[in-house]
């Protein structure tokens, strides 16, 4: 090549290297709000965003049997409340994870093949799921254990609340260490929610081997970082009725589960390894 042509090839690729992004492209982390905490808790909430992904198509789901694109309506909403809340009671902060992307553009709450469908989905994928791992290391690290509650929405039973634990193989650890009244005992999360009035499937003096409803049993985010995992979290997902979310109904709602995480965190969290 001339050497002219070289200087210029030179200039070329060096202004493309040097270009800065575009001022208005979208940025990954603007679309999850996340949270550094200091308590053993992290709060996860995949489905409730109404953000748009501009440069993301809708996903068409070809060939999955369990695809989804309905948001958990009020859920993010609901989980600022509940943080909010749950920072009031205990004087420390929640670490926290929130999608404010639309589930139609990927589901954080299914595996990477399952969750998104164009390569350009895989960098809001990751601003979810690399926070809600290094939260979950984090607090291994810090406190020896901990728990996750992901919370969704459910439209199937409108007034309960749904326990998805895989059965009780993500919350294996704390059953193992303090049995199944640290699961639906009177100072367990869901114990408490329903001595507020709240009514739980499985109901809590059910047999041990009652299942959980089948289409609410935990999926992939209560599955990956699950006690039973390397993670060693306790994972949860919280399936509220749409009534529980309602737009009169949700702050209430939040407000009693930060009570009943405040009753569960003193019981069996408290006076760890710090
Ligand atoms: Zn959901």
């Amino acid at each position: 090549m001339p050497r002219p042509f070289v200087a210029l090839a030179f200039v070329f690729f060096a202004f493309i290297a040097l270009a800065p992004a575009a001022p208005d492209a979208p940025k990954p982390e603007d679309f999850v709000t996340v949270q550094k905490g200091t308590l053993p808790i992290i709060i996860s909430a995949p489905h409730g965003g109404r953000k748009k992904v501009p440069d993301v198509p809708e996903r068409v789901g070809t060939g999955l049997t369990n695809f989804q694109t309905v948001r958990d309506e009020n859920t993010a909403e609901l989980v600022e409340k509940l943080v909010t809340e749950i920072e009031k009671l205990l004087g420390a902060k929640p670490w926290v994870v929130i999608a404010r992307f639309e589930r139609k553009y990927l589901d954080v709450n299914r595996s990477r093949e399952q969750g998104y469908e164009s390569d350009k989905a895989k960098p809001y994928y990751d601003a979810y799921h690399d926070p809600l791992a290094a939260a979950c290391k984090a607090v291994k690290e810090k406190h020896g254990r901990g728990i996750l509650l992901d919370i969704h929405g459910q439209a199937a039973f409108t007034g309960a609340i749904c326990r998805g634990t895989q059965n009780l193989k993500t919350v294996k650890l704390l059953k193992d260490r303090n049995g199944m009244p640290a699961i639906r005992g009177q100072n367990s999360i869901l114990g408490r929610m329903e001595k507020l009035g709240y009514k739980i499937m499985p109901p809590t003096d059910a047999a041990e081997t009652a299942k959980e409803e089948a289409q609410f049993t935990g999926g992939y985010i209560v599955a990956t970082y699950g006690s039973h995992t390397a993670f060693a979290i306790d994972t949860i997902q919280v399936e509220l009725g749409s009534n529980l979310r309602a737009k009169d109904k949700y702050t209430t709602t939040a407000t009693d589960l930060a009570d009943a995480i405040r009753t569960f965190h003193d019981a069996y969290l408290k006076d760890e390894k710090k």
